[in-house]
């Protein structure tokens, strides 16, 4: 039986050709024109070209250097989503920074407004004044940007975008990526566009971008010799990999259609059966990629579990997935301070993620519907 997985890589067709060229010019090296050309491309779809971009070699490495041009340092307090992957986090500690985190809103499943202002009210009175924050458009849903700069303008607290699931997005007609005092894209296997693995910054100024370089690149100084006067990374992205997402990026409106029609089609009967919702946009302010979609389940209402539907698909080689595990929940950031209440936690147990690539066929998801009918039938 085929394997239905839940967002494998889609390619465009041009890859090939593209990475035979990067061959036959002999760039394969974290060093070349396709880096260059690809992050020209990424600015230029932002409508932003003044944000200049850096291509690296994942969407962690890419909030890690965020944070660094942050001066992120030992001892302070970074405001992080709870309802996130846990790349959302792990660079705080790279710093040896604390995390902070906050609950989400039941509308975007992300920053709760309120709890993020508690947040900050609360760590400032404790004299530990937060020194960013860390907003995330979980499963490409924006998060409620106008709500979210207010706070940070307000209280002069800078925001590190992540937008590793939202490339395509859109809030108020700008596209997710744009928002942030500095943003993160990411390219890995599983997002809506791919360079099987990898990541891009979005800064405000060339001297920033200088700099992101100049770390991603072991902070060699320029000089005829090898010169450090900083610790350095190894993060830029390969120029092969640079061509991959060259051909990906032209691609990208397509997929994002897509995903949104594969959104539709679940909506279309999920929403007849009793307990069911599948997660949209609340308002016409937000346009969601739809990178996963997302099937909520009323709990009190509906026939079946949604760790039962998650069986009978793998039974039928179809993968679905629960949400991200609040990171305030996971046993290795448990210490740490959360504001909020249950909604993350809620959203978590009572959500599933189905099927969304976008290379399914219609026989695909006709076979995806015809299962979950008969797992709802039998529930
Ligand atoms: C994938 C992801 C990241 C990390 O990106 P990588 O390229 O895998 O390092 C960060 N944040 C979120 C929300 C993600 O989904």
């Amino acid at each position: 039986m085929k394997k239905i997985w839940l967002s494998p890589p889609h390619l465009s067709g041009n890859e090939l050709q593209k990475i035979q060229q990067v061959f036959q010019e002999n760039w394969i090296a974290p060093v070349g024109p396709q880096i260059g050309e690809f992050e020209a491309k990424i600015s230029s779809f932002l409508g932003t070209e003044n944000r200049p971009v850096v291509a690296l070699n994942s969407g962690t490495s890419a909030l890690h250097l965020a944070l660094k041009l942050l001066n992120i340092g030992k001892g302070d307090v970074v405001i992080c989503q709870s309802l996130s992957f846990a790349a959302s986090v792990n660079p705080i500690f790279y710093e040896g920074a604390t995390p902070v985190f906050v609950d989400s809103e039941k509308d975007t499943y992300n920053l709760s407004p309120d709890f993020l202002e508690e947040a900050i009210k609360d760590q400032i009175k404790k004299g530990r004044k937060p020194k960013a924050i860390i907003a995330v458009h979980i499963y490409g849903m924006p998060y409620k940007v106008a709500e979210i700069h207010r706070i940070s303008a307000q209280y002069q607290i800078p925001i590190i975008e992540d937008a590793a699931e939202a490339m395509g997005s859109f809030y108020k007609n700008n596209p997710c990526g744009s928002f942030g005092d500095l943003a993160v894209f990411s390219f890995n296997g599983n997002k809506i566009i791919t360079t099987s693995a990898g990541g891009a910054l979005v800064c405000k100024n060339e001297i920033q971008q200088n700099k992101a370089v100049f770390w991603a690149t072991q902070s060699k100084e320029s000089e005829d010799f090898y010169l450090h006067k900083e610790i350095g990374y190894n993060y830029r992205m390969s120029n092969v990999l640079a061509a991959i997402g060259i051909s990906q990026i032209e691609v990208l409106e397509k997929r994002v259609k897509k995903k949104r029609e594969i959104q539709q089609f679940y909506a279309s009967f999920l929403n007849e059966i009793e307990g069911f919702n599948v997660f949209a946009e609340s308002s016409s302010a937000f346009k969601s990629n739809h990178w996963l979609s997302i099937l909520e389940i009323d709990a009190q209402k509906s026939p079946i579990s949604v760790i039962v539907i998650m069986k009978k698909l793998a039974d039928k080689n179809i993968e679905s997935r629960r949400i991200w595990k609040p990171l305030h929940t996971q046993p290795v950031f448990a210490e740490f301070d959360f504001y909020g209440t249950d909604i993350a936690e809620k959203i978590f147990e009572n959500g599933l993620c189905l099927p969304s690539g976008t290379a399914m066929r219609e026989a695909d998801l006709d076979f995806i519907k015809t299962e979950l009918l008969a797992a709802v039938k039998n529930a």
